[in-house]
């Protein structure tokens, strides 16, 4: 029979990858927590219309990205292409909006049922950050300042660069809108399919369009800079200037838009070059009429997510994994003949107890002291420690270095610890 094999662009994070998602992950938890940061968990599956309605009926996810299907019981389910809507949501039904701020993020997989490409995927994981109930741009500044932090601590300061724009208020684009339109309606020939099929739904996305004759008809479009209202204007000003004090370099993107309905007013990306055309690891923006659109009551809120895949990517491109992050063992502890066993395994757990920082394994399943070793070996183990008759008799270890050519020495059973400890510090 065919072996079933895992769904197209729904990967497996194998054991060897897997040390690697947990520094990325581990360091970013880090960053988040010293920022105050609170950890919020949602479901994966929420009702259809959640999407639908933060989203925008008009954009690619909603179109023609999600994972939509019928419960039991006949309600529209979706798993969840993003955490915004599934974290307001929650937020909202908890009753941790009203009249207090909160610093949220989250992590976990998302579902778009994309084209399957190097740095994009139909299962793919963001870690996103919400926060809620801060209208000025000393929020948006605090997001971008720890993304910075958190660029600085993965070694990639040099490999993202920012950029960001304002978008306005509702009001602004849809007078944006309007000129725009009217700009482009004098070349629907000469665009391409997409934003032809734009320009009635969504003729904002027509700004981030990737084809060269689009681009260039939008050279001399209206700015949407110059429909931008008093508020706005003035929130991207401080905000430039924040960044600025923060010493923060940016480049303003003024076709930056977004694909998703629910921004407003600043929206940024940091990119890199160094992954092709999936360069955006990070992106995000204000999104003030987010939760009132969804039911709650008025609740400004900004944030941001960014895709773990692409990070991932990115540093292993760049060799930028640091060396200790390998999963490999400490000490691996052998186990000669049935009679060692019990003080082979009591001997780990005391190698546990007073080393708590070392990963120690112990040898299970017997087997000669060659195939043994082999294990040893394999583990990453720095040092090997053989136990057997013989040292069994004379309440000794042998102690042997996997890395060097040192040769295997007899230690007495309670200097071990000690003497471990030092090796491996
Ligand atoms: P893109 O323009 O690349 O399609 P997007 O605007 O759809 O990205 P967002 O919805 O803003 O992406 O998601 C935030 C981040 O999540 C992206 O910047 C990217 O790093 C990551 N991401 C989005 N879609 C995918 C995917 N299909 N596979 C892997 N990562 C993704
Ligand atoms: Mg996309």
């Amino acid at each position: 029979m065919a072996k079933i094999q895992a769904i197209r662009g729904m990967n497996d994070i194998l054991p060897e990858q897997s040390p690697v998602w947990q520094y990325v992950e581990d360091t970013v938890r880090r960053v988040l927590s010293q920022y105050g940061y609170q950890e919020i968990r949602m479901p994966v599956v929420e009702q259809t219309e959640l999407f639908k309605r933060s989203i925008g009926e008009v954009t690619d996810i909603v179109e023609k990205e999600m994972y939509t299907f019928e419960d039991r019981n006949g309600d529209s389910l979706t798993l969840r292409p993003e955490g915004t809507a599934g974290c307001v949501r929650a937020a909202e039904q908890h009753g941790l909006l009203f009249n207090q701020t909160r610093r949220l993020w989250y992590t976990g997989p998302m579902f778009r049922h994309e084209r399957p490409q190097k740095g994009r995927y139909r299962q793919f994981h963001q870690i996103g950050v919400e926060c809620f109930g801060m209208a000025g741009p000393d929020i948006d500044a605090e997001l971008l300042i720890l993304t910075a932090r958190l660029w600085q601590q993965l070694g990639l300061v040099e490999h993202t660069r920012l950029e960001i724009n304002s978008i306005g208020s509702a009001q602004s684009r849809r007078n944006f809108r309007s000129a725009l339109v009217d700009y482009l309606s004098d070349y629907i020939e000469e665009l391409d399919d997409d934003s032809k099929r734009r320009l009635e739904s969504n003729p904002l996305r027509i700004l981030d369009s990737k084809n060269a004759r689009t681009q260039e008809i939008l050279e001399h479009a209206p700015a949407l800079d110059d429909y931008l209202d008093e508020d706005s204007r003035s929130h991207f000003q401080t905000l430039k200037t924040l960044l600025d004090a923060a010493g923060i370099s940016y480049t303003i993107n003024p076709r930056l838009v977004r694909g998703l309905d629910y921004y407003g007013k600043t929206v940024f990306e940091w990119i890199t070059d160094s992954l092709g055309a999936q360069g955006t690891v990070c992106a995000g923006g204000r999104y003030d009429g987010l939760v009132e659109q969804l039911g709650g009551k008025p609740t400004v809120a900004v944030g941001f997510a960014m895709g773990l895949e692409r990070l991932i990517l990115l540093l292993e491109t760049l060799d930028l994994i640091p060396a200790s992050v390998n999963g490999n063992a400490d000490i691996y502890v052998t186990a000669m003949g049935e009679r060692a066993m019990a003080p082979a395994l009591e001997l780990a757990e005391a190698l546990r107890s007073m080393l708590p920082g070392a990963v120690v394994i112990s040898h299970c399943g017997g087997g000669s002291f060659k195939s043994q070793m082999k294990k040893a070996d394999r583990s990453g183990a720095r040092y090997a420690i053989v136990l057997g008759e013989n040292e069994l008799a004379s309440d000794t270890v042998g102690l042997k270095p996997l890395r060097t050519d040192d040769e295997q020495r007899g230690i007495g059973r309670a200097e071990l610890p000690t003497v471990l400890r030092d090796l491996l510090a």
